[in-house]
Parts: structure tokens; sequence; C-alpha cells
């Protein structure tokens, strides 16, 4: 009798428990991973590393940065997805998250299912750029061009499930051109060959384009957001170029794997939600034509912004005929 009390299930639970509950106040005490779904030195790199710079006070630890390209960000979610729900796993990503799982079969995570969310972080327009020497000056002259050269165009992209494969399907759907895709792991190593001439056109966030906007190094056309972005003020929107429903905003988040324990969870809700007030964050990401989502950084509306956009794309894809492969 005595002894088997000493063991009861509930008594090695409740021990269980308390590990686990004494762990979580402690947490972090080592460096956290930070998986970037996208190549190192592009617009989705350039917000994670800004903001994981910007929570390391509040966690008392460093947010290391891992970059995990390739299937347009689902190989690097998946990798979250299936890693220890610690906290010491995290996720940036975009609305990528929100638009794989009704472009890919079996994109390896379940939007709703595989993940915590903690919050959204920034809300970032794309802009339509070309290399420095491509022959159209302006949007109209673009669409001429690509109408008459659909063969010989070529369009940027990273992948399936990418941002910038979004707006570019976007805008080749609008304008009725299938071109010639080229994927990258990410925009960054696009954005090399766009500055090297080796492709021609790309879509992409201003955390990636505004610099090379304002050096002229590429060809800007238009901004994807509704209103014209403060940064790039001689740019219009597509709408104002003829474009009457183009808009569309690359939202992030941040996200654990689901089964994260809550004392964790709450910090990591914290940790951005004081990164997100960080002053020199938000110089960087105004800078960049960023806007911070504050008032949205939290768990509920990350997950009924999932909610709203997984049906949402999913729709929008069938519309437009394209088919999950
Ligand atoms: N945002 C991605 C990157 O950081 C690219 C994309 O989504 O198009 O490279």
């Amino acid at each position: 009798m005595h002894h088997s009390l000493k063991h009861s299930p509930a008594l090695v639970l409740g021990a269980l428990l308390l590990v686990g509950a004494a762990q979580a106040a402690e947490y972090p005490t080592h460096p956290i991973n930070m998986v970037v779904p996208f190549s190192a030195g592009g617009p989705t790199d350039n917000v994670a590393r800004s903001l994981a710079e910007a929570m390391r006070p509040t966690l008392g630890q460093p947010v290391i940065v891992e970059n995990k390209g390739g299937a347009g960000g689902t190989i690097g979610t998946t990798q979250v997805a299936r890693a220890k729900p610690d906290g010491y796993s995290l996720l940036l990503m975009h609305i990528g998250f929100s638009t794989a799982p009704s472009l890919y079969k079996n994109p390896g995570y379940d939007p709703k299912t595989s993940f915590q969310p903690i919050g959204l972080v920034v809300d970032v327009p794309m802009t339509i750029i070309a290399r420095s020497d491509f022959p159209a000056n302006n949007i109209k002259e673009l669409v001429e061009y690509i109408k008459k050269n659909k063969e010989k165009v070529s369009l940027a992209n990273a992948g399936i499930g990418a941002a910038s494969q979004l707006c570019g399907t976007m805008f080749t759907q609008a304008i009725g051109a299938d071109l010639l895709t080229i994927p990258y792991k990410g925009t960054a190593p696009a954005m090399n060959d766009l500055l090297g001439k080796q492709v021609d056109i790309l879509c992409d966030q201003t955390t990636n384009t505004t610099q090379h906007i304002k050096a002229g190094t590429v060809k800007a056309y238009a901004v994807t957001s509704k209103e014209r972005v403060s940064t790039l003020p001689d740019l219009p929107t597509m709408q104002e170029s003829g474009f009457k429903d183009f808009e569309v905003g690359i939202w992030h988040g941040m996200w654990v794997p689901a089964g994260t324990p809550k004392p964790v969870t709450d910090k990591l809700v914290t940790a951005l939600q004081t990164g997100l007030a960080n002053p020199d964050f938000q110089k960087r990401m105004a800078g960049l034509g960023a806007t911070v989502l504050t008032s949205e950084a939290n768990p509920d509306a990350l997950a009924k912004k999932v909610a709203q956009q997984v049906p949402q794309w999913e729709d929008m894809f069938k519309k437009a005929g394209l088919q999950p492969q």
C-alpha cells in the first residue's frame, strides 16, 4: 500500500508538471533560435534581425536568426512545426504561412493546428521593379513591353508560397501573360540577379527594395499598398496605375510550435510587444516602408488573421484556376 501510493501515477504526473512549470518560469536560460524561411539579407530577414535585437532586453538571452530558405518558405516553416515546443524555436514568417497550404498538396504543416501564434509583427507593401536597363520607364510601358515580348521576359520569385510569387502571379494574371519564372530561396539572391541583369522583373517587399529604388540601381513601377508609401512618395500605387483591385500587404507574424507552455508564450508575447515598441525598431521599419502592427501583436489577433486569410486565398486561387502542386 505504502509503496504504491509513493509511485501513484497522479504523484508522478504532478512532479513532472512541477518540473515543467519550473523550467517555464526560468525561461529562457539559453539563446533562442528564430527561423526565417528565406535567405539571409532579404526582406523577411531584415525584419527578423531588427526584431531579434529589439526582443533581447526582455528575454535576457540573444535571439539567433537561422535562414532556412526553399520551397517558398514551407521548408523553414515545417522545421519549426516539428521542433520541440519549448520556446527555443520561433518562426518569423509572413502571408505565405496562409497561402502555401492552398498551393501545395502537402505543405508540411497545418496553419491552424501546428503552431501556437505569438502575434502579428509588421505589414509591408510590395513594389514591382525591373533591372535598371529594362526597356520600360513606367507601368504602362512595362505592361506593353511584356505583352509584346512574353517569351523573352523573366520573372524572379522566392518559390511557390512566397510573397514575391503571390504578387508576381497577381500581376501576370491581371495582364494575361504567363511568364518564365525563376525561383530562388529568397528575394535576396533574386535581387542580386536583378542587379546583375540576369533576370528582368521582380515583385518584392519594400523591406528589401527601398534602398535599391532610392539608389536608382533598379527601375520601380508601382507599390501594391492602397496608399502611396511615404518613403517612396513618387511611386504610384497599382490602383492609381489602373489595376483596380490590386492591393496586397505582406503581414508578418511570429509563431512557436503547438504545445509550447503558456508561461513561455506569455513571455514571448511580452518580448514581442516590448520589441515592437522599441524606438530603434520603429525607426528602422519606418525607413523601410513597413508599418508596425503594435495593436495586433498578440496571439488572438494572429489566430484571427490566419483563420481569415487561409480560406480567402484558397478561394482566390481556385477562382484563378491555380492547382496545388
Ligand atoms: N520575403 C521573402 C524573403 O525574405 C521572399 C518572398 O516572400 O517573396 O526573401
